[in-house]
């Protein structure tokens, strides 16, 4: 049977890639081949870009309520083929079919933001700032935008920006994950239907000679990353030796501290949804648990039982409650910490190295995982796993928590559980994360508030979402003027 090879969408029309290099586009459940995807080209890119530029003067001239309408048209597409487009998320990424659905209406309430855009973008003013004299500061799109898009939120991540960028007035180039481009292909089949004029929305699937053929573009004004630090870094250092906008999300190994005084019960399930959610392949998945003082055992205990008790399976079945993860290689590499934390002496309690799936025997299959007795020089705290692994640590005290979170290189999420004010603030005022859960687990904010996180886990200035959104994605200028 042929198999699908996904198209670019350039200039209102869907085209082939030149490109002589694919790559199959996996259900990691099954490890059946649900497409191919091109490796695109740098002229696939200059040509998009180039008609990018092209729709820009007469997009950016369009009113503000006509970009906001096109919005609202695209929130209906999506409400309309919501269930679609959840089982495409599950069956590109293998999140659960639950998951796929809270991702797509994440998404949903970013386009739903960008509807908002003729009161966001607006401007200021003062009169008379000197006699005569009036200033006001003003908002104007920057051209062509574009993004680097991660695996594991095909759907949502490539929405934190396209959205607001489009709505603002820019042109846009996403570039998905090849390892999921389907939930896009999709997304920009719906955004055909909304009255976007030719140019202004572009899809360019590809790997690394995409992404540096899109930072070095000197048409492209602006580039949005989201993906492991590692990456982040070059693309934020490429993109700044190339004079551009850059805004870079990386990765994450999340702390959770566990105050003697937290209600427990609640917040081992807390803890079971932040690591296990999506197979622990999300930036904000909690990874490393600090138990403070002699609760430890109660809760590394009441952890355990939960987790061996996970139903692992195919996403799209209802009853799963955790996925496969991404890829063979990312199976193998979490094999290999699970392996390395005992070498290094912490103890494996739980061991998901041999779960079974029945029905699924070729599908990238991890279960839960828990390490006991770690330490913060060990590689599984350290280092991001991006799988179903816990690792918990015991301190004696708040510092000796706050000391051990501060010495993580990363700094996306932390979470307190504690019922006491005094700790809960000082660990909201000290932590440097920037996303801070109080007895909350993947502290993921809403669209209207900025998403993003610090230490290696952003480059940049300007987050993704809520008012940094508009500030990344419009120029600001003031004028000052007199009549005579
Ligand atoms: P990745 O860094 O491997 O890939 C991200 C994007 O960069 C992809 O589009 C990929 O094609 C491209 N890319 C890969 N190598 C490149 C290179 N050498 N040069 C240029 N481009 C390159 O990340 P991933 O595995 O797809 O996603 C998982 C990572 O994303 C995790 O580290 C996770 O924490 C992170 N993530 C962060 C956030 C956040 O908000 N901070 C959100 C989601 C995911």
């Amino acid at each position: 049977m042929s198999v699908k090879v996904v198209k670019n969408f350039v200039n209102g029309s869907w085209v082939t890639s030149k490109s002589t290099r694919r790559q199959p586009v996996l259900n990691p459940a099954t490890g059946e081949v649900l497409a191919e995807v091109p490796l695109s080209t740098k002229e696939d890119v200059d040509k998009a870009v180039q008609k990018a530029y092209e729709a820009f003067h007469e997009w950016r001239t369009t009113p503000p309520y006509t970009r906001a309408r096109s919005m609202f048209k695209f929130k209906a597409k999506m409400e309309e083929r919501f269930e679609e487009l959840s089982r495409l998320v599950t069956l590109e990424n293998g999140k659960t079919i639950d998951e796929a659905r809270a991702e797509v209406r994440r998404a949903i309430e970013n386009v739903e933001l960008a509807a908002g855009i003729p009161t966001q973008i607006m401007g200021y003013n003062l009169e008379d700032v000197a006699q005569g004299i009036d200033e006001t500061a003003i908002r104007q799109p920057l051209g062509v935008c574009a993004s680097i898009n991660p695996f594991n939120f095909p759907n949502m991540v490539p929405l934190w920006f396209l959205p607001v960028a489009v709505a603002c007035g820019n042109t846009y180039i996403t570039k998905p994950s090849p390892i999921t481009p389907l939930s896009q292909e999709l997304l920009y089949e719906l955004l055909e239907e909304c009255d976007i004029p030719d140019g202004v929305v572009n899809l360019i699937h590809g790997d690394e000679e995409v992404v540096n053929a899109l930072i070095d573009h000197p048409l492209v004004r602006a580039v949005s990353f989201v993906g492991s630090s590692r990456v982040g870094k070059l693309v934020y250092e490429r993109g700044a030796m190339a004079g551009k906008r850059v805004q870079a999300q990386g990765g994450a190994k999340n702390h959770m501290v566990v105050m003697p005084d937290a209600n427990l019960p609640k917040t081992i399930a807390t803890v079971m949804g932040s690591t296990y959610g999506c197979a622990g392949q999300r930036c904000l998945a909690g990874s490393v648990l600090i138990t403070v003082g002699d609760i430890h055992k109660t809760v590394v205990e009441g952890v355990v039982e939960m987790s061996s008790k996970l139903r692992v399976g195919y996403g799209l079945n209802e009853t799963t409650q955790m996925g496969p993860v991404i890829t063979q290689q990312s199976l193998k590499r979490i094999q290999s910490f699970l392996e390395r934390g005992q070498q290094e002496g912490a103890k494996l309690v739980l061991d998901g190295r041999y779960v079974k799936v029945a029905d699924c025997p070729d599908g990238n299959f991890v279960g839960p995982s828990v390490f006991d007795n770690a330490t913060p020089d060990m590689s599984i705290v350290k280092e991001e796993i991006f799988g179903p692994v816990l690792s918990v640590i015991n301190v004696p005290d708040f510092e000796s928590a706050i000391e051990t979170l501060e010495r993580s290189r990363y700094g996306n999420a932390a979470s307190i559980f504690t019922q006491d004010g005094g700790y809960a603030r000082d660990f909201k005022y000290r932590v440097r994360a920037g996303n801070i859960g109080v007895n909350i687990g993947v502290a993921a904010p809403v669209a209207s508030f900025p998403f993003g996180g610090q230490k290696d886990s952003f480059f940049g200035d300007l987050h993704g979402q809520g008012p940094d959104a508009i500030n990344f994605f419009t120029d600001r200028k003031v004028v000052i003027e007199r009549w005579f």
